[in-house]
């Protein structure tokens, strides 16, 4: 049978999750900022068995072909598989096309909340995503804290992340993830009015804080169950690293890899979702 939960376990009247946290400089709205698209360096990791992960750029976006997984997505049915979704945040990023190449060679879907500015700077991003069968969702315009906005400005915030998203990836957005999960009333009320559910996530990798391939693999390893909408960051070298080694322990341990909306099913705009 079907559990869908309108709310998480333990995290019951929180307003604020944290658990999402973005590293880049702010790019101011207009124009895509060409400083965006350079990468961080690196963060040193620990011996892996996950191979590197090649900086991308937008230089290589144009004419590329979007990588595509090897077999067509089957139609999962949740109420009988042990699903499990895996949520990627803040990008699109320099790393997001080699994460696209990883889920492509997986043969597994993903879920991106992209921030509307990042789908500007980094034009085809947002089209190679959705060409490939992931899905796309709504993480804010510029990864603000919505619960410090009015409500004009949280309605501009979704409207212009809709905007971007229906016009580079030409797919309609069906879930916000408000940056940090800070979510009050009048966010709430934002996301009914732009048809917006609220995906949050049940198991947080910590992958922002620890940059560390092995101890990513770990957490969503160890702490993912039937239902579970895992967090990770595709802004980080380490986070992509640590897809495929996440991918191939979870299948020995039964899971098939679905969209966030094959995991929830049928939802209502406005209202908040933890896990399937
Ligand atoms: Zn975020």
């Amino acid at each position: 049978m079907r559990i869908v939960r309108a709310v998480g376990a333990g995290i019951v009247g929180l307003g604020l999750l944290a658990g999402c946290a973005l590293e880049h400089p702010p790019i101011a709205p207009g124009r895509p900022s060409a400083s965006s698209t350079v990468a961080a360096p690196l963060p040193s990791v620990p011996a892996t068995s996950a191979s590197p992960v090649a900086e991308e750029t937008t230089a290589s976006a144009p004419g590329s072909t979007p990588p595509v997984p090897k077999e067509k997505p089957r139609a999962v049915n949740c109420a009988k598989e042990k699903c499990v979704a895996l949520t990627f945040d803040d990008g699109p990023g320099p790393y997001t096309r080699a994460l696209l190449t990883r889920l492509a060679d997986a043969t597994a879907p993903a879920t991106f909340f992209v921030v509307g500015e990042r789908v500007a700077a980094y034009p085809g991003v947002a089209k190679a995503i959705a060409t490939a069968g992931h899905e796309i969702d709504v993480h804010t315009w510029d990864h603000r804290d919505l619960t410090t906005l009015t409500r004009a400005q949280i309605d501009h915030q979704l409207r212009a992340s809709v905007r971007v998203i229906r016009r580079d990836a030409g797919v309609d957005p069906r879930y916000l993830r408000p940056s940090y999960g800070a979510m009050n009333a009048k966010v709430h009320a934002a996301a009914r009015h732009a048809g917006l559910a609220l995906a949050l996530w049940s198991v947080d990798t910590l992958d922002w804080r620890t940059h560390n391939v092995r101890r990513t693999v770990a957490v969503a390893v160890r702490q993912a169950t039937r239902g579970s909408i895992i967090l990770l960051h595709d802004i980080h070298a380490t986070s992509v690293r640590a897809v495929r080694p996440i991918i191939d322990r979870l299948r020995t341990k039964g899971f098939t890899f679905v969209t966030v909306s094959t995991l929830l099913g049928k939802t209502k705009p406005g209202t908040k979702y933890f896990h399937g």
